[in-house]
């Protein structure tokens, strides 16, 4: 299949395609194209403009900032999964990358494609709803942060006006003795997931002291299982207390489609939840062994 005629626009700065954005009417943001040009293919969507962020080398960066990671739009897939700065400061989005689709895609395919596509069985919103990220989006006549929870606007429908790039997402980062688990349930490697759950755990002795447990593939967005973090903190990690914290996943809607129904998503999530807070707790073991 090929897509639809188009027009096709290369900015050589962000200033050039907000312009751009601001301008033409029905136009689409192409950035690793793994989403948007099978779509095009497939006549889901049939922009008369297409707008190529590629060159648009400042959105590529990943780099410390104050406290945080920040992530240009254009950060790759892969990018993300070898960068030395992801690894030492959030090495749960190295891991989680690596479910992502398969090495071609990754290869291509960015974070700010992820989050503008926003499938609900996408690594990338989970692993950003841990850390609590911020998403920096622009338009020719302003700018604003958007907070992860506040991203999903409904069944793939980020919270972006038709004239706004997603520019940069910052992530919050944990201390570096913080662990972190990640775990999801897909028919083959490299789809998307059934449903799946990201995790970070902080200590103060024994006793955990911080907890981030988000879920994926279950929502239209990502989840954050707040009862279940509050259920955690000020507990030491035992079989039981993670059955229970991961018990609080059947509450979700679910979501009910050709791949799974509602219900068996549900119970999927639970599993991944637990399973996520083990291997973090484990990692914790591994490490003091280490020490
Ligand atoms: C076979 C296959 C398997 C896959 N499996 C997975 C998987 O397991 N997990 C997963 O997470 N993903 C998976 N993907 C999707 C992949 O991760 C894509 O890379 C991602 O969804 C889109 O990123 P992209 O950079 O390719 O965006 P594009 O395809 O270029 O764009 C996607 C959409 O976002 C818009 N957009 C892009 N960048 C911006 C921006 N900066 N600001 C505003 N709008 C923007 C585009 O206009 C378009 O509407 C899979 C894809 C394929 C083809």
């Amino acid at each position: 299949m090929k897509p639809p005629v188009f027009e096709y626009h290369r900015p050589e700065s962000l200033r050039e395609a907000l312009e751009l954005l601001a301008t033409l009417s029905d136009a689409k943001i192409l950035a690793g194209g793994q989403s948007l040009m099978p779509m095009m293919n497939f006549r889901y969507v049939m922009p008369e403009h297409i707008i190529d962020i590629n060159r648009l080398k400042e959105l590529a960066e990943i780099k410390r900032v104050h406290d945080g990671i920040k992530f240009g739009a254009m950060a790759r897939h892969d990018q993300a999964k070898k960068s030395e700065i992801v690894l030492e400061h959030c090495p749960l989005i190295a891991v989680g990358m690596e479910y992502v689709a398969h090495a071609q895609i990754r290869n291509r395919g960015t974070i700010g494609g992820s989050m503008a596509h926003l499938d609900p069985s996408a690594e990338w919103p989970a692993l950003l709803a841990v850390h609590d990220a911020t998403l920096h989006v622009q338009s020719s006549s302003g700018e604003r942060d958007v907070p992860i929870l506040e991203w999903s606007q409904g069944f793939m429908a980020p919270n972006l006006a038709e004239d706004e790039m997603l520019t940069d997402i910052t992530v919050a980062t944990w201390p570096a003795r913080h662990v972190y688990g990640f775990a999801e349930l897909a028919r083959r490697k490299g789809d998307f997931a059934l449903a799946g759950a990201a995790v970070l755990l902080d200590f103060d002795g024994e006793v955990i002291s911080r907890a981030a447990l988000a879920l994926m593939g279950v929502e239209v967005g990502p989840v954050r299982m707040i009862d279940a973090e509050n259920l955690l903190v000020g507990e030491m990690p035992s079989d039981e207390l993670f059955r229970e914290a991961a018990e609080h996943a059947t509450v979700v809607a679910g979501i009910d489609d050709v791949h799974a129904s509602a219900s068996y998503r549900k119970k999927v999530a639970v599993v991944m939840a637990k399973r996520a807070l083990e291997q973090a707790s484990n990692r914790r073991k591994i490490r003091a062994l280490a020490a």
